[in-house]
């Protein structure tokens, strides 16, 4: 194991940008911005030894300092949406930016992605980010100490963890947004990969894709992943949640206690091997297909397109905060939030 240590160029407001690469025994490698705690390249082999990089993403910092799409996002506050941008804490009210029609998706441009982070290496197989976010930063209470670690094994396993601690109560719902083909992230149409996820039911979503509070069990339905299927098996089928959508943009709800760690899906790619399995100690998981990629030019010259890239959000359910059914990203003042997800690769 290893970690090298690189500029990758400079912010527009003349901020140095490092790159940082942690790679494994296996030949596997992760890459790392202090510039928003981005998930930059994912190197993996495939099952004749020849390795690609399998995360969209962007060779340069401007590419990052726009990234409406959120490549290799670290996400917060707040992944995922809140209806009508606005939620109540212990009687106050707090309103979030509109930047997804009536709602917040992702906690309000500029996010958790596009600040500066400190970063540094955290003995040979791990790089940590962290930095103060300012009381009301994007509209939530507290300053929040958050913190993230990415960690390579030699058992090819990414680990992300999530650290905070507010100084006034809070909500916290933190995510990762790489988009992976596992082609590369060149190699165009991800639907032909094969896709299982570990939930008998997803939250059914209404209008501006909220969670309406209800819950929709799988079987029968094209949200039936719990046996591996090719993605674009069902994806185009004659369903309201689909066509809403415009694809799968879904959160699923995870077999297993709400913070318990465990099995949450993986994902299949036949012409190369390369696979993944996912586990978290979230309750839900959002599986999004790149539904809404426009022509965004990426790494090498690639221009990725619609469901050219997926995502596996760990996340607590879309508007939770709002909803008493379901579990809580409330975070207590003073509390430490500590929350792990693993990408394990093989191929
Ligand atoms: C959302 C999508 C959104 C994408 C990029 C996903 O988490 O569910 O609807 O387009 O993020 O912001």
């Amino acid at each position: 194991m290893s970690v090298s240590k690189e500029q990758f160029g400079t912010t527009k407001d003349g901020v140095g940008v490092t790159k940082f690469t942690i790679t494994n025994k296996n030949g596997m490698s992760i890459s790392l911005l202090d510039f928003g705690a981005i998930v930059q390249a994912i190197h993996v082999p495939d099952k004749n030894g020849k390795t690609a990089d399998i995360a969209l993403g962007f060779d340069d910092i401007a590419g990052y300092e726009v990234n409406n799409c959120y490549f290799g996002a670290f996400v917060g506050r707040h992944a995922n949406r809140i209806g009508g941008a606005f939620f109540d804490l212990n009687g106050t009210g707090y309103q979030l930016q509109k930047n997804d029609g009536e709602n917040n998706l992702h906690g309000g441009d500029p996010g958790f992605h596009k600040v500066m982070y400190r970063g540094d290496t955290a003995g040979e197989s791990s790089v940590y980010f962290e930095r103060v976010s300012p009381n009301g930063e994007q509209g939530f209470p507290g300053a929040m100490e958050v913190k993230v670690t990415y960690t390579l094994t030699d058992d090819n396993e990414f680990k992300i963890e999530y650290f905070a601690r507010s100084d006034a109560d809070t909500i916290y719902n933190p995510t990762n947004h790489t988009y992976f083909n596992f082609l590369g992230h060149d190699g165009g149409d991800i639907t032909k990969h094969e896709v299982e996820i570990n939930a008998d039911a997803i939250t059914e979503s209404g209008v501006g894709l909220i969670p309406n509070g209800n819950f929709i069990q799988v079987e029968g339905t094209p949200f039936d992943f719990r046996q591996s299927k090719k993605v674009f098996l069902d994806i185009e089928a004659d369903d309201e949640q689909l066509k809403n959508a415009g694809g799968y943009d879904h959160n699923f709800c995870l077999k297993k206690q709400p913070r318990e760690y465990g099995y949450a899906g993986k994902v299949f790619e036949e012409t190369t091997g390369r696979g993944m399995e996912i586990y978290t100690d979230l309750p839900g998981m959002q599986f999004y297909t790149g539904n809404f990629i426009g022509n965004e030019k990426g790494k090498d010259g690639a221009v990725y397109t619609k469901r050219t890239g997926m995502c596996f959000e760990t996340q607590f359910f879309p508007n939770a905060v709002n909803v008493p059914a379901f579990t809580s990203c409330y975070l207590p003042k003073g509390e430490a939030f500590h929350s792990t997800t693993v990408y394990k690769f093989s191929w």
